[in-house]
C-alpha cells in the first residue's frame, strides 16, 4: 500500500479500532465498574466509564457508544433520567441501554423497560449473565457488531477472514480501507464528518490531516466499484461521507 504524503504512519495506530464495539459503563460503585470493565475488555470491547449521570450524558454527546450499561441509582442525575433523555433525542433514540439496579421490585423493572431500556439486570448478577445479555442486545440491535460476517446491500464483510466481497466478487482493500468500510458498515446510512472518521478509524491520538480521509475514501470507492457496481459511498456536501443502504 502506498503511503500518501499527508499521512504519518505510527506504530501507535490502534489496530482494528473501528471493529471493536464501544461500551460506556455508568456506575458509581468503583469495584463493580472495574469488574464489568475487565470482563468487557476480555469480550473485545473498548470501554469508557462515567460515575454520575451528568458525566454520562456529556461523554455520550462527545462520542456515542455502541451500548450503555446504566446504573439506576447515580449521583447528580438518576439512571432512569439519563435513559429518558437519551430516548428523547434523535441521535441516541436507538442507543442500546442495559439498566443495572439494586432494586428488585417488579414495578421498577417495568418502569425501566417502559422508559426504553433494552434490558435490565438486578444486582448482584454474574458477569457471564451480563455478557450474555449484552451479546443478545447487540445481536438484536446492531447485528453488524455482533457477527463476524456482515452484509450491507451487495457488500459482504468477513471480519475473521479479513475478506470483503461485492456481488460475490472479492474486493481487495488495504488495511485502512478495510477499517473505513468496517466503520461504515457498523452505521449504514449515517453521515460521518472527516474528523469523526479520523477519530474512529485512525484513532484520536494519531496525527493525520483530514485530507487523508478523502484519499482513502477514494481508494475504497475505486476498489468497491471495480466490478462495475454503483459507488456505494455518498459524499454529503460540507458534511462528510455515508455508506448507502
Ligand atoms: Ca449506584
Amino acid at each position: 500500500m502506498h503511503s500518501t504524503a499527508t499521512e504519518i504512519e505510527r506504530p501507535t495506530m490502534r489496530p482494528a479500532a473501528a471493529t471493536r464495539p464501544f461500551a460506556l459503563i455508568v456506575e458509581d460503585e468503583a469495584a463493580l465498574v472495574e469488574l464489568i470493565r475487565y470482563n468487557l475488555i476480555k469480550e473485545g470491547y473498548e470501554v469508557a466509564t462515567a460515575t454520575d449521570g451528568e458525566d454520562a450524558l456529556l461523554q455520550i454527546a462527545e462520542r456515542q457508544p455502541d451500548i450503555v450499561l446504566l446504573d439506576w441509582m447515580l449521583p447528580k442525575l438518576a439512571g432512569i433520567e439519563v435513559a429518558r433523555r437519551l430516548r428523547s433525542q434523535q441521535a441516541t433514540r436507538n442507543l442500546p441501554i442495559i439498566m443495572l439496579t439494586a432494586r428488585t421490585e417488579e414495578s421498577d423493572r417495568i418502569r425501566g423497560l417502559d422508559i426504553g431500556a433494552d434490558d435490565y439486570m438486578t444486582k448482584p448478577f454474574s458477569m457471564s449473565e451480563l455478557t450474555a445479555r449484552i451479546r443478545a442486545v447487540m445481536r438484536r440491535i446492531r447485528p453488524a457488531l455482533a457477527d463476524d460476517i456482515v452484509v450491507v446491500g451487495d457488500i459482504s464483510m468477513d471480519r475473521a477472514a479479513h475478506k470483503v466481497t461485492r456481488a460475490g466478487a472479492e474486493v481487495h482493500l488495504g488495511p485502512t480501507e478495510f477499517r473505513l468500510l468496517d466503520y461504515f458498515i457498523q452505521h449504514p446510512g449515517r453521515v460521518f464528518s472527516r474528523e469523526q472518521l479520523l477519530d474512529a478509524v485512525w484513532g484520536s491520538d494519531v496525527y493525520v490531516e483530514t485530507r487523508t480521509v478523502d484519499v482513502h475514501i477514494g481508494r475504497l470507492r475505486k476498489a468497491l466499484s471495480k466490478g462495475g457496481g454503483d459507488d456505494p459511498i455518498r459524499t454529503v456536501r460540507s458534511a462528510g461521507y455515508a455508506l448507502n443502504v
